[in-house]
């Protein structure tokens, strides 16, 4: 057995049907008053519905928040809960509004309550992400790992079929490179491993029918798991290729992570044989890359770069990007390697492995 460090996050999570019910309690427990509410536009409705649950202890709604979260957006809502004088944020929604808490953690210290109503995974880890001119900027602080999550799959039934099937698959991401991670170790392998069973199994079941109890709660069950892995070890070549073709790309973020997985998988497919014969298990498939591939294809996911834009004419210098500073990866990451990885990407064939 390799040596092993394992640094466990403290956060407490609340989950399953309803647990939305127990908000005003879990504030209390956190001794946070005076709550700034965080959304997206599209999330009013649902961020007014907390606030009205809240009381006198919700302060606001800011329900501005982007993807990515823009410099802009940061310090609108940085102000905001200064002039509100907020004690706490409670952000209900995905991974943008998420890192909107987490961004206005990261300068006030002020603790961040999450009710996440997708499968990225953001509410489990301490790592923040900023946009200025067009650059995210991230970095790891212990100060936005929110302190309380509350997951109520029933928060999720509204999520669209596309994005319950690319958000699942962008949670699957994290569990893929978990497996494989420089510093992975036995407890976030098993995080991983179960994290895509529970999203394999679930994720088509919940596309065909989005307001599935079972399948809505397994899934998010799978995403916990899945942000687990992400906030606790190190991600390689999947994840910094998505990160570069989202920020030069403009690329949609849980389109990019669905497309590229397989290809990313395979490229690791030689240098990780135990990570890919657990990711084969999880997935029931003959193996990684193409269990993961089908799974995609099977609930009508993108498979190809080019339906999400990208160009032949992008690739070279989406290759030299990929390949500008160098990171950890199970194998050796070459610009010609990234180039016919993302070949294959932008078409949607899966190389055969031998
Ligand atoms: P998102 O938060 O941008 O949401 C996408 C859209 O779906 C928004 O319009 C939102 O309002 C809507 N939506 C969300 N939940 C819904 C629901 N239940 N029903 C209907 N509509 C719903 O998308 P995302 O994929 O969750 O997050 C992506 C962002 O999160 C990216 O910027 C990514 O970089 C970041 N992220 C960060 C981390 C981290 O650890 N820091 C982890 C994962 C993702």
């Amino acid at each position: 057995m390799l040596p092993f460090i394992y640094d466990i996050l403290p956060s407490r999570v609340v989950f399953g049907l309803g647990s939305l019910e127990r908000l005003t309690e879990e504030l209390d427990r956190l001794g946070a008053a005076r709550a700034l509410v965080l959304s997206t536009p599209e999330q009013r409705g649902l961020a007014a519905e907390i606030a009205a649950r809240l009381g006198e202890r919700a302060v606001g709604v800011f329900d501005r928040s982007l993807m990515h979260v823009p410099i802009e957006t940061a310090q609108a809502a940085r102000a905001e809960a200064e002039r509100l004088n907020a004690g706490c944020c409670v952000a209900v929604g995905g991974g943008s509004t998420t890192g909107l808490g987490k961004a206005i953690a990261l300068v006030s210290g002020i603790p961040i309550l999450a009710i996440p109503t997708t499968y990225a995974g953001s509410e489990m880890t301490p790592i923040w992400g900023i946009t200025e001119a067009g650059v995210k900027k991230t970095g790891r602080d212990p100060r936005v790992l929110p302190k309380t999550v509350i997951y109520d799959p029933r928060l999720t039934m509204t999520i669209p079929p596309q994005l319950t099937a690319t958000s699942g698959m962008n949670a699957i991401a994290h569990c893929v490179e978990a497996l494989y991670a420089k510093d992975a170790n036995p407890v976030i392998s098993l995080c991983a491993e179960e994290g895509i069973r529970a999203l394999a199994r679930s994720l088509p079941a919940a596309v065909k029918e989005p307001d599935n109890p079972e399948a809505r709660s397994q899934a998010l069950y799978g995403a916990w798991l899945a942000g687990i892995s992400l906030g606790s070890v190190g991600m390689a070549l999947h994840h910094k290729l998505c990160h570069t073709l989202g920020g030069t790309f403009n690329l949609p973020h849980a389109e990019t992570h669905t497309v590229i997985l397989p290809h990313a998988t395979g490229y690791n497919s030689a240098a990780a044989p135990e990570a890919m014969r657990r990711i084969a298990r999880a997935l029931e498939a003959p193996s990684a890359a193409e269990g993961l591939y089908h799974l995609a294809a099977s609930m009508g996911a993108p498979t190809s770069l080019a339906s999400l834009g990208m160009k032949e004419a992008d690739l070279d210098k989406a290759a030299d990007l990929a390949v500008q500073n160098p990171y950890y990866n199970p194998r050796p990451v070459t610009r010609e390697g990234v180039y016919a990885l993302l070949q294959d990407a932008l078409r949607g064939e899966l190389r055969k492995i031998p």
